[in-house]
């Protein structure tokens, strides 16, 4: 999947995706980042690419022009998104939208901001629309588009070693994951819950969905309600697992 990217710091961004996961999927040629550095096309000897906001006020805004020139000089896929905190909240149904463009071989790109934000008109007559990682203001939004990159690229096949691994997490069937054990068994007398050393696939099944449910319904209410509270099925998982539908 190509994914380009705007910033006035590239360094920032192709040093945090040559490690790790994003180093090995673009290794391996299944993630095709390309970061482009905004200030090479600022014009003047300082390739300045902010200025005063008009109407006074603190701080610099980002100037169109760069920007502009950047995008009418790459032509990246489309669509460009605008990082920002105005944005449109970005979460894991996003991402997998996004991740299936790649699939079917279409990209994206990302605009990230620094200073006091972006000159208006970008927003008006250059992208595509806006994204927001979260209700919490960054210095810029290199950080938001590595979050993006780094959720939408684990999603694309072959990625991650497991394919079947992103299909039971947190938030792609509406609840929180189950939790997680792995070896020594007792770990300072604290011991892994005995039906998962059972071996009987079922139980371990049913007890994981109770979990789930249990996990989200304590701490994020707001999930379950946003998927039709849950199914007699579920209720009857919760029960068998001495937990009541409202805890
Ligand atoms: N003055 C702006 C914030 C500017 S923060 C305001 O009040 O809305 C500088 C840059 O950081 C933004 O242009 C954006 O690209 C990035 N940024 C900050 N918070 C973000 C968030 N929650 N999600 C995505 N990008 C963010």
């Amino acid at each position: 999947m190509r994914i380009d990217i705007f910033t006035i710091f590239p360094d920032v961004v192709d040093r945090f995706a040559a490690e790790a996961l994003l180093g090995r999927a673009r290794q391996r040629g299944l993630l095709d980042l390309r970061v482009h550095d905004l200030r090479a096309f600022a014009p003047g000897p300082r390739h300045a690419v902010d200025d005063s906001p008009f109407g006074g006020g603190p701080g610099m805004v980002m100037a169109a022009g760069p920007i502009f020139a950047a995008v009418e000089v790459v032509g990246p896929p489309r669509p460009l998104l605008l990082l920002g905190p105005g944005g449109q909240r970005f979460d894991q149904v996003t991402a997998q939208r996004f991740a299936a463009r790649g699939v079917a071989g279409e990209g994206l790109s990302l605009l990230c901001g620094r200073y006091e934000g972006v000159d208006q008109r970008v927003a008006d007559h250059l992208v595509d629309g806006e994204l927001s990682i979260g209700d919490y203001v960054l210095a810029g939004g290199e950080v938001a588009a590595l979050v993006v990159v780094e959720s939408v690229a684990r999603l694309l096949p072959g990625v991650m070693g497991n394919a079947a691994s992103s299909a039971e997490e947190s938030f792609s069937t509406g609840l929180l994951e189950y939790p997680q054990y792995t070896q020594p068994s007792v770990f300072r007398s604290w011991e892994v819950p005995a039906v998962l050393r059972s071996g009987d696939h079922g139980r371990i099944a049913r007890w994981r969905l109770a979990k789930a449910l249990q996990r989200t319904r304590d701490r994020r209410p707001d999930l379950l309600s946003a998927r039709g509270g849950l199914s007699p099925d579920e209720i009857r998982v919760l029960a068998e697992h001495g937990q009541s539908e409202d805890g």
